[in-house]
């Protein structure tokens, strides 16, 4: 694969309720250059999100397909839910020469790092507050179990221990969206300026 990859891959680990959404439009729309991966769901579409920007939301059964026609690069059972990267979207991306931005959880980050050479790809952590905060946040904007609630936590705690080790750490609380917005647009704009196109 190395032979063929002429982009860069940004991967994006974000906590939920982390403003992962408004950061990601941000880049799209003020780089279009930079290419969003849309990864495969079997999660609820959430109020607000759209088909195809957001993920593609198929059912359990359409994600099994496609894992045994092997179209995932990788995949994660997360929260009750299957979350997978398209193959065929990467591998394009990568080969054409693409600055490449992708959401994804630890095991993600840890799948796609042993595929790809780490000089083609750029881990950024959005750090958006503590768990009560994100918490309350994401109650705000749609219901949750109490189960989906401790898995989350789980999910959150687990992703925490990357931190340290992302490239990049991006401070996301309420006050600091703008300032967020421009450090994610500086680490983007230094990578398209040394990605070859
Ligand atoms: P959410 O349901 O809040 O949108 O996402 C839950 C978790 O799934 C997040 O940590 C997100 O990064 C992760 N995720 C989203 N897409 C993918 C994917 O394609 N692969 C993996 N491994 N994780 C993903």
């Amino acid at each position: 694969m190395e032979n063929m990859i002429r982009g860069h891959l940004v991967l994006i680990m974000a906590p939920m309720a982390s403003g992962k959404g408004v950061l990601l439009s941000h880049i799209t729309q003020h780089y279009p250059e930079v290419k969003r991966l849309v990864s495969c769901t079997t999660r609820a579409k959430r109020p607000g999100e759209v088909e195809g920007k957001d993920y593609f939301f198929i059912s359990r059964d359409q994600f099994e397909q496609k894992t045994q026609a092997g179209e995932f690069l990788e995949w994660a059972e997360f929260s009750d839910n299957l979350y997978g990267t398209l193959k065929s979207q990467l591998l394009a991306n990568l080969e054409n020469g693409n600055v490449t931005i992708n959401e994804i959880d630890l095991h993600g980050v840890r799948s796609i790092l042993s595929l790809i050479p780490k000089e083609y790809c750029t881990v950024v952590y959005i750090n958006a507050g503590d768990w009560e905060t994100l918490k309350a946040r994401a109650l705000s904007r749609a219901p949750m179990s109490e189960r989906e609630l401790a898995l989350r936590h789980i999910h959150y705690l687990e992703e925490m221990t990357y931190k340290d080790s992302a490239d990049f750490i991006v401070d996301n609380d309420d006050l600091q969206l703008e300032e967020a917005k421009r450090k994610l647009s500086t680490i983007v704009e230094s990578i398209i300026s040394h990605t070859h196109t």
